[in-house]
């Protein structure tokens, strides 16, 4: 059976954990901030390692779930030096192209394998083992690892080579940035009109405009609970990514510039450790 860590305890990689330990295939996790690790560590009944190196050094299999960039290759020169040549790490963050790229260089420098697996489902997806993975990389060892993925997803696809997972990831997040924006700023407008917004969240999920985000987010952002989630500061780094894949050819997308500009309000106003759904704070202003 593989032996498979976790590195990164935050909304997504906790519940990725509490899934592999459950279904006995967790060697160790580990987190950066402790407290936030013993947290999950509690909550899902698992240990807690001291160390990355020690957590990297249990397993066949690493996977990462780290904010940003940078974050990714700080994490994976940690892992180049502690795990052994013929391991695997999958990460599943969301990043540029360019870096899985050079992520997976710098593993292929220790014969370490890597594979660029971004994810979709949200917070809840996690904890329910019921992610949609989207993978760059070697097929071959992409089945190898398909025992720990049925554990924590309901679909993986193959996309081709190194970076194209993220690059379908980065479709993704721009179908994401256009439905916030269309679902806070329909809710804020029935808001304002004085229907009762449970029943308009129970009758138009099942409707063509029914959308995961109205179904786990529409109530709550009526109820200005904007818990995240999703912080609006990833998904942010997440469209200024989008943006970078375009910068050479000039191309700018509605969609993405709106919704950064519409992100740097909420950050400037201290919103952005919230869910973006939080987006609605500022579609709420629109009918004051
Ligand atoms: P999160 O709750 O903010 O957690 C981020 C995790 O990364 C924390 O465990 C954090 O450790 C760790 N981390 C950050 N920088 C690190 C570093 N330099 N070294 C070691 N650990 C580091 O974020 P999340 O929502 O789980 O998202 C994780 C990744 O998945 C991001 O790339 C995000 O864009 C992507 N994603 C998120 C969602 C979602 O709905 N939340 C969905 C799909 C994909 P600390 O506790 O020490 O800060």
């Amino acid at each position: 059976m593989l032996k498979t860590t976790v590195i990164g305890l935050g909304a997504m990689g906790a519940g990725m954990a509490g899934n592999l330990h459950r279904s006995g295939m967790l060697a160790a996790a580990w987190n950066r901030t402790r407290a936030r690790g013993e947290e999950a560590a509690q909550c899902h009944g698992f240990t807690l390692s001291t160390t990355l190196a020690s957590a990297a050094q249990c397993a066949d299999l690493v996977i990462t779930s780290v904010s940003a960039d940078q974050d990714l290759l700080d994490v994976v020169a940690q892992l180049a030096q502690a795990m052994q040549a013929g391991d695997i790490v999958l990460d599943t963050s969301t990043t540029s192209m360019e870096t899985a790229q050079q992520a997976a260089d710098l593993l292929a420098a220790h014969g370490i394998h890597f594979l660029d697996g971004p994810v979709s489902g949200g917070k809840e997806g996690a904890e329910k083992g019921k992610m949609v993975m989207m993978v760059g990389g070697n097929e071959k060892i992409l089945q190898h690892i398909m025992p720990a993925l049925d554990v924590i997803t309901r679909k993986v696809m193959h996309m081709g080579s190194i970076g194209s997972g993220q690059a379908t990831k980065a479709v993704n997040q721009i179908m994401v940035a256009g439905i916030n924006q269309a679902v806070t700023e329909a809710m804020a407008f029935g808001q304002h009109t004085g229907l009762d917004m449970h029943k308009v969240v129970d009758v138009l999920s099942d409707g063509a405009a029914g959308n995961w985000f109205l179904q786990h987010r529409g109530l709550t952002m009526c109820q200005d609970t904007f818990d995240p989630g999703f912080k609006v500061a990833l998904h942010k780094k997440d469209l200024h990514i989008c943006q970078q894949m375009l910068t050479d050819k000039d191309i700018r997308l509605p969609v993405v510039e709106m919704t950064l500009v519409h992100y740097d309000r909420l950050l400037e106003s201290g919103y952005g450790d919230e869910d973006i759904s939080a987006l609605f704070r500022l579609k709420k202003t629109l009918f004051q």
